[in-house]
């Protein structure tokens, strides 16, 4: 069993940290919103009344913040707290700079660390099916591998601190190119008068299927459950693409890299985003 403390009880973290206590292991969560504590009065998890009784609780800390503010904010104060030796695992999605600086702050104090942000949503966090990208130290790694083996289904060390983060937005500018021509396709099915069902039982089983229809269809009733049968509720919001966007910009602006496709679609998450529809899941793209 290993104490383990979880900062950022959110959306994610929700269902990260009672897969953890699941398996037995003790988990002190705190979460600046307190109202989220709500959600664990029936769970095995204590809440910290501050960070630094976290600290003093645990050998293994866990972030999953919203943004680079929010973990720098949070990583500064633990480090202040913290004893040589403890784990600082960042499991939010944050800019590579922030995420170096940070682990190499700690790294000073004699402290453990990983950028480990993962893939698969609110419902790989509460099913325990997430994808986690890796960055830091291999023995690390493996000294904390089994926790991803519970939070998860896949992890993979994808090189030194930071390499994790940058696997991260990769992806995600992927996916959020992937949802647009998903989108413009259905639309284009719809327009010429297709069954949709029919045009989802063709697409998903040839060359053009990807994640983003078979198993995130954003049209009503069509492939499997997904936000658009709940009109866009819940799943990831738009506001956190577009954020994720913004860092694969950054990024390739910093490294030269050509992203055109990247950048029409950061500008159209953008839009989504400024025109209040930035706390609906992102696939209401398809509306744009
Ligand atoms: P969320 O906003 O639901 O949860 C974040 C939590 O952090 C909130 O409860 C908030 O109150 C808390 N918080 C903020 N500042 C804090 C502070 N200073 N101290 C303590 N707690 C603080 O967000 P989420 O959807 O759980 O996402 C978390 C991270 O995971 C983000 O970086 C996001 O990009 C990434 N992510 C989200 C998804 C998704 O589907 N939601 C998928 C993959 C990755």
């Amino acid at each position: 069993m290993k104490k383990i403390g979880f900062i950022g009880l959110g959306n994610m973290g929700k269902g990260m940290s009672i897969n953890l206590a699941k398996e037995n292991h003790k988990i002190i969560g705190y979460d600046i919103n307190h109202s989220t504590y709500d959600y664990f009065k029936d769970q095995d998890v204590l809440i910290a009344e501050n960070l630094n009784s976290l600290m003093n609780e645990s050998e293994i800390i866990i972030t999953m913040l919203p943004d680079g503010s929010a973990v720098e904010k949070v990583w500064s104060e633990i480090i202040n707290y913290s004893k040589p030796n403890q784990y600082l695992v960042d499991c939010s999605t944050i800019d590579v700079k922030t995420s170096i600086k940070m682990q190499m702050q700690a790294k000073k104090k004699g402290l453990f660390t990983l950028d480990a942000p993962v893939s698969g949503g609110v419902i790989g966090a509460d099913q325990g099916t997430l994808t986690f990208m890796v960055g830091g130290n291999s023995d690390v790694y493996n000294d904390i591998k089994f926790l991803f083996e519970i939070m998860g289904k896949n992890s993979i060390l994808c090189g030194d601190e930071g390499a994790g983060q940058s696997a991260k937005i990769c992806n995600n500018m992927l996916l959020a190119s992937t949802m647009i021509a998903v989108g413009e396709s259905f639309n284009l099915g719809k327009n010429l008068g297709l069954d949709l069902d029919k045009l989802f039982e063709v697409i998903s089983t040839s060359t053009g299927s990807c994640w983003a229809v078979n198993s995130y269809c954003p049209i009503k009733g069509i492939g499997p459950t997904s936000p658009a049968d709940r009109d866009f509720e819940g799943g990831f919001a738009t506001a956190l693409m577009y954020k994720d966007l913004g860092l694969a910009v950054d990024a390739a602006t910093e490294t030269k890299s050509k992203i055109n496709y990247g950048i029409q679609t950061y500008e159209k998450y953008k839009r989504v985003t400024e025109n209040n529809r930035g706390n609906f899941d992102f696939s209401n793209i398809i509306n744009e």
